[in-house]
Parts: C-alpha cells; sequence; structure tokens
C-alpha cells in the first residue's frame, strides 16, 4: 500500500524535522530517501531509521522492511507533494524571488530587513532547487510570520514548479541576464524560465510583484502579462517608485540615499561593494516600505547585513584589498563586475578573471566579449584564468594587452602570481564555482 500526501501529513505533524542525508539523521525525523545522480538512497532507508529516524520515505519496495518504511511512487514528488501541502496550510505572506544574479543577496537583505518587526523564515543559504524549495518550505511553523524564498532555476518549468509548492503571495525578479544559457536556450528563454515567476503571480489580483522600475527586461515581461498589483522601486525618480535611492559614495561600501513616497529621504551605509548591489538593497528597502516596517527598522536591517559568502565579500590582508566574488560567474555579472572595477578609487587595480561555465554554444562570444570589456576598464592588470578565456586570446591580439596575462589554468595562474605578487592593489576575483578561485586568496 502507498502511503498518501494526506498521510504523510500527519506523520510530519508529528515528526517535523526531515533528513536527507543519512550522515546527518535528525532524532525522530522523517528521511526522505532521494536519489542523487550517483545514489540511491532507498539503498540508506534501513540505516536511516537504525540512527534514529521515525520513519523512511522510499519509493522501492525491496526495501520496505517494516512499519516503520513507507512506500511511495517517487520519493521527490512525495516531498513536493508534502511541502504543498504544509504550505497550503499556512496563512503568511510567502515572498518568492528568482533572477539571474543577486537572488542570494537580496534574499539576505530582505530578510535581515523584515525581521527587524517579524519572525521570518529565509532559504538557508542557497537552497533554492527542486529539492532546497520544499526543504525550506517545511521548516516554516506555526511561530513564522513571514517567509522569504530564494527560487534557482536553469531549465523551463522550474520555476513554475517551485511557485506551486511555495505559492508565494508576493515575487521579485532581480532581473534577467545571461546565465545558464545553455539549459535555457538562450537569453529569450531565460526570460520566459524567469517569467514563470510574474506568470503565477498574475493567476490572483491579491499576489503583488516587486518590479525594478530602471529595468526595462522587467517592464516588458511584467507588462507582456498586465500584471495587476505591481510595487516599484528603482534609482531614477520615477514618481511610481515606492522607494527611490541613488549612490552617495561607492569607494568601497555603499552607502545611498534613498526615499519613500512622502518624499522623506534617508541615509544608509551598508556593508555591501560593487553598484549592481544598489538594486539588491533598494529591493529589500521597497519591501520593508511595503509591509509597514519604519525608516530605522529598514537601515538597520541594511546596515546589519554583512556578506560572508564570497558573494563581492570584502577581504582585507596585510597587503591587499580583496573584493573576493568567486563564488559565481557569467557574463551579466561579470559585466557589472567589470563596471564596477572601472569606477572604483584605488590607485592600483587588478582583475583576475575566471571562466564563465554552462555557457553553451555561446561559450565562445561571451568570453571575447568579457575580455573586450575588461580591456577597455580602467584598471592596472588583467588576468584571465582558464580554458575559455585562453582560447578567446587571438580574438583581442589587436587590443592593447599590456599588463595583460592569460593562465590556461588556476595551477598556472599560482605558479605566475608566486613569481610576480602583488602588492598594495585592490584585486577584484571572479569566476564560476567550478574555476574554485578561493585558491589565490593565499597568494594576497
Ligand atoms: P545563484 O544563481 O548562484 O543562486 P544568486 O542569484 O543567488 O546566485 P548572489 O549569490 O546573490 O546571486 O550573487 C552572486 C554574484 O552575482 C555576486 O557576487 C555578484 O557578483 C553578482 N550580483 C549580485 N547582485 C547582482 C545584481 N543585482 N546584478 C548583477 N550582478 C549581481
Ligand atoms: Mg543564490
Amino acid at each position: 500500500m502507498k502511503t498518501t500526501t494526506e498521510q504523510l501529513y500527519q506523520l510530519f505533524l508529528h515528526h517535523t524535522v526531515i533528513s536527507t542525508d543519512t550522515r546527518k539523521i535528525a532524532p525522530d525525523s522523517l528521511f526522505f530517501a532521494l536519489k542523487g545522480d550517483r545514489f540511491d538512497a532507498n539503498t540508506f532507508a534501513q540505516k536511516a531509521v537504525e540512527a534514529g529516524a521515525a520513519y523512511a520515505v522510499i519509493d522501492n519496495p525491496e526495501y520496505a522492511l517494516g512499519e516503520k518504511f513507507l512506500l511511495v511512487d517517487d520519493v521527490l514528488t512525495a516531498l513536493q507533494d508534502l511541502a504543498r501541502h504544509h504550505r497550503q496550510q499556512l496563512n503568511i505572506p510567502v515572498i518568492g524571488l528568482t533572477g539571474t544574479n543577486g537572488k542570494t543577496t537580496t534574499k539576505e537583505l530582505i530578510n535581515a530587513v523584515l525581521s527587524h518587526r517579524f519572525k521570518t523564515l529565509a532559504t538557508q543559504g542557497n537552497l533554492n532547487n527542486h529539492i532546497g524549495v520544499p526543504l525550506t518550505i517545511l521548516t516554516i511553523d506555526s511561530s513564522h510570520q513571514m517567509a522569504v524564498i530564494e527560487m534557482g532555476a536553469n531549465h523551463q518549468k522550474e520555476i513554475a514548479l517551485l511557485c506551486s509548492i511555495a505559492q508565494p503571495t508576493h515575487g521579485l525578479i532581480t532581473n534577467v541576464g545571461k546565465a545558464h544559457l545553455e539549459g535555457f536556450g538562450g537569453i529569450e528563454g531565460v526570460k520566459k524560465g524567469k517569467g514563470e515567476l510574474y506568470d503565477y503571480l498574475r493567476q490572483s489580483e491579491s499576489k503583488v510583484a516587486f518590479v525594478n522600475s530602471d529595468d526595462a527586461t522587467l517592464l516588458e515581461m511584467q507588462k507582456a502579462r498586465d500584471l495587476k498589483n505591481v510595487v516599484y522601486y528603482g534609482k531614477n525618480a520615477n514618481p511610481d517608485n515606492l522607494v527611490s535611492g541613488r549612490l552617495l559614495d561607492n569607494s568601497t561600501f555603499l552607502t545611498l540615499k534613498w526615499n519613500d513616497r512622502k518624499s522623506s529621504s534617508y541615509n544608509v551605509k551598508s556593508q555591501l561593494t560593487g553598484s549592481y548591489n544598489l538594486d539588491n538593497i533598494l529591493a529589500a528597502i521597497c519591501i520593508g516600505c511595503f509591509f509597514g516596517l519604519n525608516c530605522d527598522e529598514i537601515n538597520q536591517g541594511i546596515e546589519g547585513y554583512q556578506p560572508k559568502n564570497n558573494r563581492s565579500q570584502i577581504m582585507q590582508t596585510a597587503t591587499n584589498t580583496l573584493i573576493c566574488d568567486f563564488y559565481n560567474a557569467n557574463p551579466s555579472s561579470m559585466f557589472v563586475a567589470i563596471e564596477n572595477m572601472d569606477k572604483v578609487q584605488a590607485t592600483h587595480k587588478v582583475m583576475i578573471l575566471g571562466d564563465m561555465f554552462e555557457m553553451g554554444a555561446e561559450s565562445a562570444v561571451e568570453h571575447t566579449s568579457v575580455i573586450q570589456k575588461a580591456m577597455s576598464a580602467q584598471v592596472d592588470e588583467r588576468i584571465f584564468i582558464g580554458k575559455d578565456f585562453s582560447s578567446q586570446q587571438s580574438e583581442v591580439q589587436n587590443t592593447n594587452l599590456i599588463n595583460t596575462t592569460f593562465y590556461l589554468t588556476a595551477e598556472d595562474a599560482i605558479i605566475g602570481l608566486k613569481t610576480n605578487p602583488i602588492t598594495n592593489a585592490t584585486i577584484l576575483i571572479k569566476g564560476s564555482r567550478g574555476m574554485a578561485l578561493e585558491r589565490l586568496v593565499e597568494l594576497f
């Protein structure tokens, strides 16, 4: 006999913690035997029960060894259905965020702001996929007054699925840019895929979209769907904006001036670097205002947030200032990071850029355009690392390649940088996760 979602939910009410990893079984939890590329957790179900799980949810009857083993058709679907069912019982605002860049940063900022007034639940780290979102939803309990849920995607229909689980009442697309082009099928595919959040919000007039009024692509996507309930924010003094703000200082950390509809204006100093973070901060301020927080609560939230996650994180070493941005990279975030370096005030500026992954057929073109962008920026030194950048070196031979070095691998770069150490510089280090550019930090 298969276990139904309702039956699982009744068990969840008593065993509210979910485990998926036999190395970290929480006592009395429900273990979901998920499948990965290289494992089938059905084979660990017995171990999970021995380690203290109250029940193990499995989809292979061979491992059903007694009443503690609950058979379902598909464990992942069962987890998602349980999360969807749990969400339906909760009557709280859920803010769903997606977008190409800045989701985690914006989510953290929104949470930092809203938690000054409400008991919030936000996605931990980057748990934003088809497993992370249901697991996050299942950690919401009756004490929470609001949830902030990050939703990531690299294919069509993923955001639609995540919306069906998280059922956001409010939504934000941070931006739409070039990332996961392979899986989405080009930039139009990215627009369609991220737009699934607007498609979802459109289904009910009570659902609210927060939209950056400076972003032509988002405006176009929103207008095409004729969303009814839109709250705007942005850098330009657009009268429709609930919140507008501009940068006062971008020398290291961003200081900004923002105002609400009452035209009162406030200054706030963040612990974030990179002018692109202005959009992320404004989104959080806008959402804070929307939910009725006062300017002190909002500013404290923004001021208090310190990134510790290698997303544009400043690190001061004995001789250099590092902008550690080796958490991820794609053409859009590379461009804004380069533009930011161009403007940064420093005596010696160095950019170290590593390959961008998952670019599919557009990889060569995109690596070339990042090289060209980097060559036109006002910096003193440029270092490109990886086979994709290196293979485009010939495309830029005509440009002035002074103070520009290409390394095929990070290992080669480490050797080169040990021979020619960099001192007294501001250094941007950015590349895709797979490049693991954090290995360079000890050189500076
Ligand atoms: P992921 O897809 O990995 O979950 P994410 O969308 O959550 O990424 P963050 O982790 O917040 O994004 O930021 C990753 C990097 O993206 C930052 O370090 C920065 O380089 C860049 N970035 C952040 N915000 C923006 C923005 N608004 N526009 C462009 N690039 C941004
Ligand atoms: Mg993220």
